[in-house]
């Protein structure tokens, strides 16, 4: 009687688990993981590739993480640098695994190098990070016009991969596209008095599009990735100065060891903001209300 039991629980749970199959899914970025979440809902399963934490310039996949690719479906790509070491290893590793690349059709603009040296640095001892001159900005996902295009890649992506789905998924993106509208105006109310081509300082130059799209200049404290030399930060402090810089954004995959120097000179605020927030939604209107204070 028990094992007959048991064997009727294993049967339903088989049967349940058949029914409800979900698209395993494989994302480069901590923020792509609710957009995809955001359209799929409970059809999908999302894993995260570059761990909290972790440079997505840089990263270097785990042994486990290379199994788990063994399950996936689909690896949404974004474009940022270790994928293009890595996925090359990932499809030989699961053939049957579909890139997609989500920043498809995103016009890439021009990665922002204020200070340029050609001289050797010191290593600081921070994550290796050099975006040479000619590199588009890999952060994309960054504006919310952008993110209604990565939406978009997404959607097309799952009702072709699970169609017998695609009302659920059509219903979910466009209650998406309805929050990035909405989003995006949330940005413009807030930001409606700060004055066109204000600038704003950060350590990393991770917020080009967004400074793009709401007609913002972004200041970077790095230089090719690296803390700068003590001639550059006078430079910067002065042009701090100048542009009446109120805020100096950091994140916490950098060093923010010359930013605060900047800001304890002017006497202005360091602010964390990361670019690899799991909410981009919250994260951009906070960068906003952070600029426009
Ligand atoms: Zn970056």
């Amino acid at each position: 009687m028990k094992n007959f039991r048991k064997v009727l629980l294993i049967i339903s749970v088989l049967f349940t688990s058949s029914l409800v199959a979900k698209v395993n899914t494989v994302v480069s970025i901590v923020p792509q993981k609710l957009i995809v979440e955001s359209i799929g809902g409970e059809l999908v399963n999302v894993s995260v590739m570059v761990l909290p934490g972790n440079s997505p310039h840089s990263y270097e996949p785990k042994a486990s993480q290379m199994k788990d690719l063994n399950d996936a479906k689909i690896y949404f790509a974004i474009g940022v640098e270790f994928e293009n070491a890595w996925l090359k290893r990932f499809q030989n590793q699961n053939k049957s695994l579909k890139i997609v690349d989500t920043a498809k059709g995103i016009e890439k603009i021009s990665m922002v190098e204020h200070h340029h040296e050609e001289d050797e640095h010191e290593d600081h001892g921070h994550q290796h990070h050099d975006h040479d001159d000619e590199s588009k900005d890999p952060h994309v996902w960054t504006s919310t016009q952008n993110i209604k295009v990565i939406a978009k890649n997404i959607y097309n992506e799952l009702i072709s991969i699970d169609s017998q789905n695609s009302e659920t998924y059509e219903a979910n993106y466009k209650l998406l596209i309805n929050k990035i509208d909405s989003v995006q105006s949330q940005i413009k109310e807030i930001l409606k008095d700060t004055p066109k081509d204000s600038k704003f300082m950060v350590f990393h130059p991770a917020w080009g599009y967004f400074a793009h799209e709401y007609g913002l200049i972004q200041i970077a404290v790095e230089v090719e990735g690296k803390e700068p030399k003590p001639a550059v930060l006078v430079e910067l402090i002065k042009e701090a100065r100048e542009e009446n810089i109120k805020a100096i954004f950091t994140q916490p995959e950098f060093s923010d060891k010359s930013a605060k120097v900047i800001a304890d000179e002017l006497g202005i605020k360091v602010i964390k903001a990361s670019p690899l927030n799991p909410n981009w939604d919250e994260n951009l209107i906070n960068l906003a209300k952070a600029i426009s204070n």
